[in-house]
């Protein structure tokens, strides 16, 4: 066999400058994070192969005896990770979680209450360009004006003027504890189903550094390869009753043969997220946030809401003339990735926005700690100070590049 190098220039020169862009970059978007070796060589077995639509014990094909074996570890994992009797591991990615919950429990047109894309939430959780918001009666809340935390009394407001069939909490650029008990005290009040996605803080959680929603809500959805660190994909946890209607919900509802090469990978990240080294890979990720936004906030941008109590801040561009799409580029060319993103209320439009959102988890897989993430502040305050100018993105520029060969990400190990 030829190499893929031999046989496909064009894509193996596409896939080495990748790698060259995560070692060479600093990355701060807050969903993003750096499996570990094992983790992308499992994906890349030949699992990949294997057809086994059903689940274990119960294929519907042949030759499915070690694919039952390894979604039988990656399920009993999940559940002991996360406490919880229930564990569907199959689920794609983060928004096939979501749409076979909302595909067990709802019908089209039912009502579902969930938080607003504008102020933090996923696209579905019933954004109207969603599946989500197309399928159902989506409402929204937002957070409080003032606070820009989640406005709980608004969410019982919008609970018992609409009767949402379901309510969902998470988000996908939120910075403080959800108050879960909250929620489901809402659900509870007017009968509905409480779905809690936990995409964002899934690894955080895990490692017990931030409120778990694992027996408050009916159903917890999750991405694994965000602050959990493991392969692209999804996750369904339940309580045991919900079993069989997830399941059917799954396969065959959304989807046909689960990617078992992947499934595969989550057992392995699983088994990572239960060491202590994951334990204090969580809590340097907090700190890490911490830092910056404090830096952040003391160089004279604002922090939305103040503060961040997890993995992730948006920060408020306003107070330094800043956009967040030239915040954006100005720092892409100081070789510092992050994304812009609307502030809630934002007075911008969504392709421009006042903001963006920074996340520590990727620098923190680096082995980037207080120290390296204090300078990182500083060099991106540098930046967005004086966005126009070549010589200070230059000397940053400089700057990111010693960070990044001080701190590999995989350090060769990884070369296709
Ligand atoms: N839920 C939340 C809160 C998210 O932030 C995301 C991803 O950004 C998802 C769901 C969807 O995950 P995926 O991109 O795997 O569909």
């Amino acid at each position: 066999h030829q190499s893929l190098e031999a046989f496909d220039p064009e894509l193996a020169q596409a896939i080495s400058a990748e790698e060259g862009r995560q070692e060479s970059h600093i990355e701060l978007i807050a969903s993003e994070n750096y499996a570990s070796p094992r983790v992308l060589a499992v994906q890349g077995s030949v699992l990949t192969n294997k057809y086994a639509e059903g689940y274990p014990g119960k294929r519907y094909y042949g030759g499915c005896e070690f694919a039952d074996v390894i979604e039988t570890l990656a399920i009993e994992r999940a559940k002991a990770l996360f406490h919880a009797s229930y564990a569907n591991v199959q689920p794609h990615s983060g928004s096939q979680a979501n749409a076979a919950v909302y595909l067990a429990m709802l019908r089209p047109g039912d009502t579902i209450l969930g938080m607003s894309l504008a102020h933090g939430g996923h696209l579905s959780h019933g954004a109207e360009v969603n599946f989500s918001g197309r399928t159902f009666q989506a409402i929204t809340y937002g957070v409080h004006p003032e606070t820009e935390e989640i406005d709980y009394e608004e969410v019982e407001r919008l609970a018992e003027a609409h009767r949402p069939k379901m309510i969902i909490a998470g988000a996908s650029a939120y910075s403080r504890i959800i108050d879960w008990k909250r929620f489901r005290q809402i659900a509870d009040r007017i009968n509905a189903y409480f779905l809690a996605d936990i995409a964002h803080y899934a690894g955080l959680i895990a490692a017990g550094f931030y409120p778990s929603p694992v027996g408050v809500a009916h159903f917890v959805t999750s991405t694994t390869h965000k602050t959990l660190r493991g392969p692209r994909g999804g996750l369904i946890l339940a309580e045991a009753e919900f079993a069989k209607l997830l399941n059917a919900a799954i396969f065959p509802g959304i989807q046909g043969g689960p990617l078992m090469h992947v499934v595969a990978a989550k057992a392995v990240a699983f088994k990572e997220a239960a060491t202590k080294e994951f334990r204090l890979y969580q809590e340097q990720v907090i700190d890490n946030a911490r830092v910056m936004a404090k830096v952040l906030q003391e160089r004279g941008f604002r922090i939305v809401s103040g503060r961040t109590d997890c993995h992730l801040f948006l920060v408020d561009l306003r107070p330094k003339g800043v956009t967040g799409k030239q915040a954006e580029e100005a720092l892409g060319r100081a070789g510092i990735t992050v994304n812009k993103n609307a502030i809630p209320n934002d007075p911008e439009r969504p392709f421009v926005t006042s903001g963006i959102r920074i996340g520590t988890p990727a620098v923190t897989t680096r082995g980037f700690q207080e120290i390296e993430c204090e300078a990182l502040a500083n060099l991106i305050a540098d930046v967005l100070e004086a966005p126009e100018d070549e010589a200070v993105i230059g000397r940053v520029g400089k700057e990111v590049l010693r960070l990044c060969e001080q701190f590999p990400v995989y350090g060769g190990r990884h070369q296709t």
